[in-house]
């Protein structure tokens, strides 16, 4: 398939796990791909990997929760490659398990920072230069986490709750300028988000338990969705928050 050649395709937190996965998905299928992440040497990696591949990346270095340095990325996206037609605004954090009233203040606002003012960052910079272009796609990271409630978590499905939340409204506010907007949800992925956890029994089973499939995903099984959404087969989905979790929110 060659959904995307000579499109743009700019990816948050693409140095590894679910962007850096769905980099090189975008890219072999004939995206140009931005491959943005706080951390260099992780989204060089990704960009030797495309161009080994045959594509084609440009890593540019950003904190999501900066719109300045957001900014930027989408600058350098549309003097790269002339456009921005798709964006995958993925990057995230965990900072643990506690309950909400053991939560520290930093971890809060750490959280918050990335997950969600990283998202708003993200579609302030893109939606304009998507609406003046004449259209765009945005799919966001958002997770199972953004549609129910997870004992342990709550900084981490306040903030996905929330992506899920501007996700539904800048579709509103762009379905008539071209622009869809989506979230991918995901269940619980083996990435090095979660890696440390994955390794301890308890986590194994908590994840077996509450994942009717039995197991986590690999992030090459996330990546396909942001695709599709991404692509011209979605043409008529905007404002949907698709969940890629083996089943668990079908509980
Ligand atoms: P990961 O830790 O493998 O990758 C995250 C990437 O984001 C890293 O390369 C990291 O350097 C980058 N990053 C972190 N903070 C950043 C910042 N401030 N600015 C720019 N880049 C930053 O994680 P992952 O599992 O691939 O997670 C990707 C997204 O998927 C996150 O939004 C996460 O919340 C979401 N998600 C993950 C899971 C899971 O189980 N792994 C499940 C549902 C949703």
């Amino acid at each position: 398939m060659d959904r995307f050649t000579d499109e743009t395709a700019l990816v948050t937190g693409a140095g590894s796990g679910i962007g850096r996965a769905t980099a090189q998905r975008l890219a072999s299928e004939g995206a140009n791909v931005v491959v943005s992440d706080i951390d260099e040497d992780r989204g060089e990696d990704v960009v030797a990997s495309i161009e080994d591949d045959g594509g084609s990346a440009t890593f540019v270095s950003a904190n999501v929760a900066d719109p300045d340095a957001v900014q930027r990325v989408v600058e350098v996206a549309v003097e790269t490659y002339g456009s921005l037609d798709i964006a995958h605004n993925n990057a995230g954090i965990l900072t643990g398990f506690q309950d909400i009233a053991d939560i520290g203040e930093d971890d809060w606002d750490k959280l918050m920072a990335v997950n969600l003012k990283g998202v708003w960052a993200g579609m302030k910079a893109e939606l304009p230069v998507m609406e003046e272009q004449g259209g765009g796609v945005i799919v966001n990271t958002a997770s199972e986490a953004g549609l129910v409630g997870m004992g342990g978590l709550g900084n981490y499905v306040a903030s996905k709750h929330g992506v899920v939340g501007l996700t539904r409204t800048a579709a509103l506010e762009y379905a008539d300028r071209g622009v869809r907007v989506n979230s991918i949800c995901p269940g619980v992925v083996e990435t090095p988000m979660t890696a440390e956890r994955l390794d301890t029994a308890e986590f194994q089973a908590f994840v077996e338990t509450n994942t009717p499939m039995g197991r986590p995903a690999d992030p090459t099984e996330i990546a396909p969705l942001a695709a599709f959404l991404a692509s011209d087969e979605a043409s008529y989905i905007t404002g949907a928050n698709v969940p890629v979790d083996g089943g668990w929110t079908a509980h």
